[in-house]
């Protein structure tokens, strides 16, 4: 097992947030992200509607885009749906899949994100899948249960950490400013971890693990410095410049 130190990607999930004048919210985070090297790898996933036009408006800076869901085809009758090639066209290196808000909205079981997982690979695009235990689940003592489910049926296998990062977001955590405890945090990830080094050797090692559930500012740091957290995936406070650079610097060893 590697034991260099991962370098963390901090990501910001858009949700279905932003008109073109948001723009300037990422290109604040370019202009402030200018004069050093990031201590993370730094990435936006704005609504597909404003993907082009962020990788004009971020080109040159190291701002990584992402887009929030694909379909698994590549292209056809899929009204409404976006092909990975298609968010790779726009700009993007990366597509979030298996977001738990896609799970509940559009019934999106553990098959079908695994083969959006596969899309993205076939596409070029790294894969972020997320996974998570709803608050029943984790009342239930079920969470390492439906973690490790989820991480079996929901990840290609053929992943490997230069196309796969995985989000670990307790469905619970989303969006109600409740976070599990770090201890919990570090015990889930200790698992995803031992998962993903089992069923994927030393790539399964490097591949990062993100947590997503309420980061911001204030616990940033703690929860970015706990083991095998590898960097965040962060939903409302990615969308202002000023929180969201002060989870980036909070990467920071
Ligand atoms: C998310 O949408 O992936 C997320 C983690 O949201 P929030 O940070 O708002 O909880």
């Amino acid at each position: 097992m590697t034991t260099t130190r991962i370098r963390p990607l901090v990501a910001g999930n858009w949700k279905m947030n932003g008109l073109a004048a948001a723009l300037a919210e990422a290109t604040a985070v370019k202009a402030a992200l200018s004069d050093s090297v990031a201590p993370a790898d730094v990435m936006i996933c704005p609504p597909a509607t404003l993907l082009a036009q962020m990788a004009y408006a971020t080109r040159g800076s190291a701002i990584l885009l992402g887009g929030q869901d694909c379909h698994a085809a590549s292209s056809g009758a899929h009204t409404g749906d976006i092909a990975a090639e298609m968010l790779k066209d726009a700009g993007a290196t990366a597509v979030i899949v298996g977001h738990s808000e896609r799970r509940a909205d559009h019934g999106e079981l553990d098959r079908i994100v695994r083969a959006k997982a596969a899309a993205a690979h076939r596409a070029g695009l790294t894969a972020i899948v997320c996974i998570g235990e709803t608050k029943g689940e984790r009342l239930a003592g079920l969470t390492l249960d439906v973690v490790a489910r989820q991480l079996a049926a929901s990840l290609p296998d053929a992943a490997s950490d230069a196309d796969t990062v995985v989000a670990y977001e307790p469905v619970w955590a989303i969006g109600t400013g409740l976070t599990p405890s770090p201890d919990d945090v570090a015990e889930v990830h200790e698992a995803i971890r031992g998962h993903l080094a089992g069923r994927y050797g030393d790539a399964g090692s490097r591949i990062r693990i993100l947590y997503g559930g309420s980061v911001k500012p204030s616990n940033a740091k703690e929860l970015l410095a706990l083991p095998n957290v590898n960097g965040a995936l962060v939903g409302g406070a990615s969308l202002k410049a000023d929180d969201f650079l002060a989870i980036i610097r909070a990467s920071a060893p």
